[in-house]
């Protein structure tokens, strides 16, 4: 198993291979222990990034040493931490179709793929707020418990999950999603699952409550 700087680095890559970032989009986040995560410097190009780049920083935000600067996204990811002491990577990007759906505050149709409704549950576009600032991480906070992955208004895609590559699949799901609920709305739209199909795949998922 990759430590958790490895990891990192290795969802980067990954986030970059798939067009889920462009230039120096995005930033991805481990929690180290009870109280330090590891993030992404900021601009970073995430197809080049090394361990090297990748920053300890403490629970109240301050970097334990000398070196690169954390993303500016940093305050949504200790936002998330503080909230779940239950997650332990968050993943945001801008992967195309899920954020033109983000773009165009058109929220993604629920309960229509039930590997989705299983593996990500609801997935909430959450209103705008100035990236980089405590506003998003404050956006976020109402959607935190009920959701996995949540579409940011006018911005793109963050997930959060047990561990890098987890948050990372859970992106390319979302991402997935978003793609062919483009293509099934040029086919004349999406058919949603009726509530008893929906509660009957509820009560086999682990994380249900919804
Ligand atoms: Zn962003």
């Amino acid at each position: 198993m990759l430590s958790p700087r490895l990891s990192i680095v290795q969802v980067c890559h990954r986030l970059a291979a798939s067009g889920f970032v462009a230039a120096f989009d995005g930033n991805v986040s481990a929690r180290l222990d009870g109280r330090t995560i590891l993030i992404t410097a900021g601009n970073r190009n995430k197809g080049e990034i090394t361990v090297e780049d990748i920053v300890d920083v403490a629970l109240d935000g301050k970097p334990r040493q000398r070196g690169p600067v954390p993303s500016s996204e940093l305050p949504m990811h200790l936002a998330i931490y503080r909230s779940r002491p239950d997650v332990h990577a968050v993943v945001h990007a801008h992967p195309p179709f899920a954020t033109a759906f983000a773009v165009s505050g058109t929220q993604l149709t629920a309960n229509v793929f039930p590997e989705v409704i299983l593996s990500l549950g609801d997935i909430p576009l959450v209103p705008y707020a100035t990236p980089s600032t405590e506003d998003v991480g404050k956006a976020l906070m109402p959607f935190l418990d009920s959701s996995h992955a949540a579409l940011l208004s006018n911005h793109g895609a963050v997930t959060w999950a047990s561990t890098p590559d987890e948050a990372y699949w859970l992106m390319e799901k979302l991402e997935h999603t978003a793609h062919i609920e483009w293509l099934a709305r040029s086919l004349g739209g999406v058919q949603k699952l009726p509530p008893d199909a929906v509660d009957a795949l509820k009560r086999i998922h682990p994380y249900s409550s919804t």
